[in-house]
């Protein structure tokens, strides 16, 4: 059968009816890559998994959710949709609206966008709102909005997003026959490690898995309110997918971090970059900065000994690298750039020079 999309494969988990009229294209069914590389370089016994999100149709996990969104929206008789966005929702938002039909409004902090998420945006013709400020401004606008303009929002607050990103889940176990016993993700509004949530137990109470994972959640050291314990008024990281002071799904994230005895800890963008270079470089994996954060918290507490040997871990990597080319390009050695005359004498010189 042709894979359609994660709202006919999840059809009876999901809340849509024989007559919906379904907007997809075909999110979901991403890979779970073992690692191999880095864990034997660590030195330790762990099966350590990316869910490589960054391959769904408009490069981020947001497709899962706004495959449900949109196709809500559309059944509600909804002409237009809206969100305020750190880029990766405005890039989904786009693409599904412009599947559908219908108009997307986006409300992004200007010049703080990875230059793909806004290319995104702009080529599926959305409304593009810049506002000088930063994502949690826009999100109390955008909450407000639909009191005075006829637009339905599709941010994670919309609870249908939670709904089509819970199957990443179902797709993990699976695959692996159970729940990972670690699952790692990047925290920003938290949706996305409360739809992880919802996914597990949804599985775990209908047998399809004999355990829950312990979640953990990661945040940028300038952008960590769950570290602080309360809201970041200026949050700042080069990690702008998780630029974020105030997130929206705050108290599910504590709840269901203390229901699987799991954490959350920070790091610095410094970390985060190493360990974005570190996935491209040892396993051949191009995630955006914010998604690295995942496997940056994986590693530290595989080294502390926090996740024991022996342990199955997934890590979350939620965009796609070449969202932000900017950034990677940032980071990397110059001097790997040869520039050579267009002779066979030359190019076999600099082959030679750097075997
Ligand atoms: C949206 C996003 C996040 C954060 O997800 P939340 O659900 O807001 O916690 C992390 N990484 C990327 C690439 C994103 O697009």
């Amino acid at each position: 059968m042709r894979y359609t999309g994660l709202i006919e494969k999840y059809r009876d988990r999901l809340p849509v009816s024989e007559s919906t009229r379904i907007i997809s294209l075909g999110e979901g069914n991403t890979p779970l890559i073992k690692l191999e590389n880095i864990p034997k370089e660590l030195g330790k016994e762990v099966d350590l998994y990316v869910k490589y999100e960054g391959l769904n149709p408009t490069g981020s996990f947001k497709d899962r959710g706004m495959t449900m969104a949109v196709t809500k929206a559309v059944e509600s008789g909804s002409e237009a949709i809206i969100c305020a966005s750190t880029g990766n929702t405005s890039a989904a938002a786009a693409a599904y609206a412009a599947r559908a039909g219908i108009k997307a409004f986006v409300v992004i902090p200007q010049g703080k966008i990875a230059l793909g998420k806004l290319a995104q945006a702009m080529i599926h013709g959305s409304t593009i709102i810049q506002i000088k400020g930063n994502f949690d401004d826009g999100m109390k606008i955008v909450k407000e909005i639909s009191n005075h303009a006829p637009v339905s929002i599709v941010n994670s607050i919309n609870p249908f997003r939670l709904q089509g990103q819970k199957t990443a889940a179902f797709e993990i176990i699976e695959e692996l026959g159970s729940a990972p016993d670690y699952h790692s993700l990047p925290v920003g509004n938290a949706g996305n490690i409360t739809a992880h949530w919802m996914g597990y137990t949804e599985y775990h109470e209908i047998g399809k898995s004999d355990s829950k994972p312990t979640m953990l959640g990661y945040q940028a050291e300038g952008a960590a309110p769950f570290i602080k314990g309360s809201k970041v008024d200026n949050p700042e990281t080069i990690a702008t997918a998780i630029r974020i002071g105030n997130p929206q799904s705050w108290e599910q994230a504590l709840k269901l971090s203390k229901e699987s005895n799991g954490w959350f800890d920070a790091f610095t963008d410094k970390e985060i970059l190493a360990t974005q270079k570190m996935l491209t470089e040892k396993e051949g994996v191009f995630c955006e900065p914010a998604s690295a954060t995942s496997v940056a918290g994986a590693l530290r507490d595989i080294k502390l000994g926090k996740i024991p040997e022996g342990s199955s871990v997934v890590c979350t990597l939620t965009g796609h690298g070449l969202k932000d080319p900017d950034t990677a390009i940032a980071q990397c050695d110059q001097s790997a750039m040869i520039n050579v005359n267009p002779t066979l004498e030359e190019v076999k010189k600099a082959i030679l020079d750097h075997m």
